[in-house]
Formats: structure tokens, sequence, C-alpha cells
């Protein structure tokens, strides 16, 4: 069994944990699409609307139908000639909203593990995992985290005005 990262179970709930924002989804007998998440092929777990935004044009999407249609279609002669009646309108009426929703069909089994590098926050560097930034920050600075513990100790004094100062850093959303 692959151990996901991320991941933490027991025998009433299950939770995700977002590499980008920290966020707990947390929910009974969930999977990460019910939380609206999804884990890349290096094992990065995040919130979906932390995604890279998609920059596929509408040529990018009717290809996409085109090769499903090509590939992977499972209908009959028939339906397979409706089927590239409605991509014909598409294309001659512009619909992009009916494409979308083609695309959203085809899409539908995809599975929201193992997702390509180029869809993940992480791996593209839009967002950085905490960990990573913090360790990035104390080798910029040649600091080491004993060292901010001592400034921090310094301009604060208490964890509670520190705590007040860095704001609240994680969150819990119910995905049942
Ligand atoms: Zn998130
Ligand atoms: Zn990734």
């Amino acid at each position: 069994m692959k151990i996901r990262s991320g991941f933490v179970s027991n025998s009433s709930s299950s939770s995700f944990i977002c590499a980008v924002c920290n966020a707990s989804h947390t929910g009974y007998d969930i999977g990460l699409s019910e939380c609206e998440m999804s884990e890349c092929t290096e094992g990065h777990t995040f919130c979906d609307e932390h995604m890279p935004d998609k920059s596929d044009t509408f040529d990018d999407r009717v290809a996409k139908v085109k090769k499903y249609l090509k590939e992977d279609f499972d209908g009959s002669r028939g339906e397979k000639l409706d089927a590239e009646d409605r991509l014909t309108t598409i294309i001659k009426e512009k619909d992009d909203c009916d494409l979308e929703d083609w695309i959203s069909e085809i899409d539908d089994g995809d599975d929201c593990y193992e997702l390509d590098p180029s869809k993940c926050p992480i791996c593209t560097l839009k967002s950085l995992n905490d960990f990573e930034a913090l360790a990035y920050l104390l080798k910029k600075s040649g600091q080491t985290k004993e060292d901010l513990a001592v400034q921090v100790k310094s301009e604060f004094g208490t964890y509670k005005k520190y705590k007040s100062y860095v704001g609240e850093v994680d969150g819990v959303v119910d995905c049942s």
C-alpha cells in the first residue's frame, strides 16, 4: 500500500492536510475528491483552488474532445456520429459553455490522485510549502530555528504576543 503524505486516518474519520494553506480537511469516509483536493505524482496534497490557472484555449479544448472521440469514446456508431455533430455545432457556434460541460464529463473519470506536476501549485512554484519556505528563509538568512526562537523571545516575550503577531496559520474544513 502506498502511504500518502498529509494523510491521517483512524477508525472514525480521515483528514487531508493541504501542503499550501495547511487546512486540514476532515470527514467521515472521505476521499480527496469529496474535499475538492488533489495529489500530484510527487506526493503533494492540496486544495483544488490552489491549482495553477488552466490556460488552455477554446482550440485546446476542442483538440481534447477530438482526441477523446478518436481514442477513448466507447459508444455505438450512431452515438459517435451524434457526438461528432455536437462537436461540429460547438465549433461553429463557438459554444464554450457546452464545450466546458463536455470536458468535465470526459474528466469525470479522472483520478484526483497522481496528477501531473504541471497541475500542482507546489511543483510549479505557484505556492510554497511552509516547511520548505521556512528552510529557504533560514538558509538565506544563515539562521537556525534556535536562533529564531531566541529572536522571537526577545522581541515578544510571551507566546501569546508572538501568536497574535503571526496570526492564525491553520484551519480545519469539514468535508462530510
Ligand atoms: Zn489549501
Ligand atoms: Zn507537486
